[in-house]
């Protein structure tokens, strides 16, 4: 009899002529930052496609205008996301660790934790709901070299984005400041409208990114935009910018390289292809 496992039907994809070995995802350590509309989406798909850490930050407890969205229920408001959710994804597939904090990445007091988690870490999805804090994180991502795929919904709930940032490779999310592509204005804002839709479609992709990244296959979206009135996807080409004050200046301390295995050649294959465009 054929050996299966909870992996079977993942690993599967390899008949389809991709070399893809879904075992190394166990030696991955991701991080999700906000675990919200997005965060909760991509933890759960993360876990359930067997990654070997997941590490979750997140300072809110659950509230019940939360429940619109996956994951929490009824009994959870008033307790700590982060704690729920590390429960309920041990519970999807006990082979994963879950670690958390219950922190604001943003408090002072916790800076240095933060740093040494995202040395550790090999890719960030972003789900965090606000720009100062977003605008944190691509500083901390980009001098601590640790790649992370930014993503967002509008405030209308009816739109959003997914943006990969390799640091120093790609375009980070101040770079795109100098970045000819006529950006929503309410990207990344506080939500007031959110639909559950939206933010596991813009999730969805936020995975698709990180399993190319981390399993070697497939090409890599720079920066994708949904709308879901008209229901279309936009692609879009950017690039580094020389001047952007963010890549620009690299941390002296704990610089690494990442352990994902996208060769050099396929990063600058992506690179010199948004050059000619
Ligand atoms: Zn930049």
């Amino acid at each position: 009899m054929m050996n299966v496992d909870r992996y079977t039907r993942l690993k599967a994809i390899k008949e389809f002529g991709y070399d893809v070995d879904w075992e190394e995802l166990k030696k991955y350590h991701i991080g999700i930052i906000g675990v919200g509309g997005l965060g909760t989406v991509s933890a759960e798909m993360a876990v359930r496609c067997g990654v070997g850490k997941i590490t979750l930050f997140d300072f809110d407890t659950v509230e019940i205008v939360n429940l619109n969205r996956s994951m929490f229920k009824l009994e959870h408001i008033n307790q700590p996301k982060v704690k729920i959710a590390s429960e309920i994804l041990k519970q999807i597939n006990p082979d994963v660790d879950i670690a958390y904090y219950n922190n604001d990445i943003m408090d002072p007091n916790f800076e240095s934790v933060f740093e040494k988690e995202i040395l550790q870490i090999d890719i960030i999805l972003n789900g965090l709901d606000n720009i100062p804090a977003r605008e944190y994180l691509n500083v901390k991502c980009v001098h601590l070299g640790t790649p992370y795929i930014d993503a967002g919904a509008s405030r209308s709930g009816l739109s959003g984005y997914v943006h990969p940032v390799i640091p120093h490779k790609t375009a980070c999310a101040k770079c795109l400041r100098s970045f000819s592509i006529d950006l929503p204005d309410e990207r990344g804002e506080p939500c007031v409208a959110s639909l559950p839709s939206t933010m596991a479609i813009l999730a969805s992709i936020q995975i698709q990114e990180m399993l190319k990244f981390l399993l070697s296959f497939g090409e890599m979206i720079d920066y994708l935009m949904y709308h879901m009135v008209s229901g279309k996807f936009f692609n879009y080409t950017t690039k580094l910018d020389k001047n952007c004050p963010v890549c620009g200046i690299e941390s002296s301390k704990n610089k690494k390289t990442t352990k994902a295995k996208v060769s050099q050649k396929e990063l600058d294959d992506f690179i010199n292809n948004m050059k000619e465009e």
